[in-house]
């Protein structure tokens, strides 16, 4: 199957059509910038980071990321499409993309009209950039043991704790803070908060390097003082906020899977085609043959999965937990299957430092982790099967 066929499936409409067209072209400038990038040299990725924000921004395309309107969630649908079309192209270009969307929704949903005009027109313009601080050291898939907490005196809220893998952390001009802000344990009692960057008690420490590197760090809040006024919905929300935003999230996690798992596919497709082997080809024979099946399988099992999830969150309106669990599960489970077997079926080529099976072999690890693990999502699939009546 070409990449674009999925775009006539019944999930989609035309805009979703338009706007895969419009993407060709961005894509391929977004792609010129990353040539600068040295995985080595975190200064580069962080500048790319921001210039692709910037590009994604003059072009109109980081507003597919944006609430429209107060309380309404982005259009999933399109998100999957620029996801699924940036990702093919570099990691870095959908990261740059999905987090001005992850770190702005908080605002869009349960924003007041203040919030939102101080920060979603310069989100969506790629004049600020954006964070989501949930994570912390000892607080990962268990996220309601966070233990950041936020104290009232005299006025104002005092930030207290560290955020651990923040993404865009050292580059974003805003986080969403969530931190507790009642003794009560659990998911009860946590608060969302909007911090600007340049608050005092605001700090970034320990930048790590991964896999496939992107702006990520360590925040740390020690008596950062923030007013009332930066409390995003009512205080006490902010673990459904959280979940929330990943309802509308997680699924665009999959299509960016899918981006990384076409792009494999299409590699693995035009190597079997052309490597001369045993007096043919690689894809005469039926072990490559079988290969490819279950990769193309992989890749439209995804998509369906991918589409549908976000397809519902659209037309339904309401929570999608189990489609968007469903879906991120496994289109990131079976884009690792599809990236390695792209990587067996390069051979030596295919561990070649720089090259592309390779970096989708770094790019994909971390999708299976973040926004909740697999098991985390096999965790909620099953809760909510269990919630049916019988
Ligand atoms: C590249 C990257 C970017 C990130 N960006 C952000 C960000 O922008 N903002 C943010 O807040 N966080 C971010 N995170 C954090 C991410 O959400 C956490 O890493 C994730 O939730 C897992 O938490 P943990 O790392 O503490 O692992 P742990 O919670 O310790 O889990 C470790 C492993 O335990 C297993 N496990 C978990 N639950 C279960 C279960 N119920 N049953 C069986 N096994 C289980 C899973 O295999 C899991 O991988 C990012 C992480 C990465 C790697």
């Amino acid at each position: 199957m070409g990449a674009p066929a999925f775009l006539a499936w019944p999930f989609l409409d035309a805009v979703h059509r338009e706007l895969h067209d419009r993407l060709a072209p961005i894509a391929g400038q977004v792609s010129m910038l990353l040539s600068d990038v040295h995985d080595e040299r975190p200064e580069t990725v962080d500048c790319s980071v921001r210039r692709i924000v910037g590009i994604l921004g003059e072009r109109g395309i980081l507003s597919f990321a944006m609430s429209p309107a107060p309380g309404v969630a982005p259009d999933v649908r399109s998100l999957c499409v620029v996801r699924e079309v940036l990702a093919a192209q570099h990691g870095l270009a959908d990261f740059a993309f999905a987090m001005q969307g992850l770190g702005s929704a908080p605002i869009g949903l349960f924003g007041n009209a203040v919030q939102r005009e101080r920060y979603l027109p310069r989100v969506a313009s790629g004049q600020l950039i954006a964070a989501f601080a949930l994570s912390e050291a000892e607080a990962g898939s268990d996220v309601a043991a966070m233990a950041t907490e936020a104290h009232w005196h005299d006025g104002a809220w005092y930030l207290e704790g560290s955020k651990s893998w923040i993404s865009n952390a050292g580059i974003a001009d805003f986080y969403v803070v969530f931190a507790r802000t009642s003794a009560e344990g659990g998911p009860k009692g946590i608060t969302a908060f909007v911090v600007d960057s340049n608050t005092p008690g605001l700090e970034i420490r320990e930048r790590p390097e991964i896999v496939a590197p992107h702006p990520i760090g360590t925040l740390v809040l020690s008596n950062c003082r923030i007013g009332p006024d930066q409390v995003i919905g009512e205080p006490g929300q902010g673990f459904a906020i959280a979940m929330a935003t990943l309802d509308v999230f997680r699924t665009t996690v999959g299509a960016a899977a899918l981006g990384f798992a076409r792009c494999a596919f299409d590699a693995a497709l035009q190597r079997a085609r052309t490597r001369r082997i045993f007096g043919g080809t690689l894809g005469d024979l039926q072990m490559t043959k079988a290969a490819l099946a279950d990769m193309s399988l992989d890749v439209d099992a995804s998509a369906l999965l991918v589409y549908r999830a976000a397809w519902l969150k659209d037309t339904m309106k309401g929570r999608v937990s189990r489609e968007a669990s469903m879906a991120k599960l496994h289109a990131t489970e079976a884009a690792q299957r599809v990236i390695d077997a792209c990587v067996q079926i390069h051979g030596g080529a295919g561990v070649v430092r720089g090259s592309l099976p390779e970096r989708l072999y770094r790019e994909i690890r971390a999708l299976r982790i973040y926004e909740g693990a697999s098991e985390v999502q096999k965790m909620i699939i099953a809760g909510q099967l269990l919630k049916l009546p019988a």
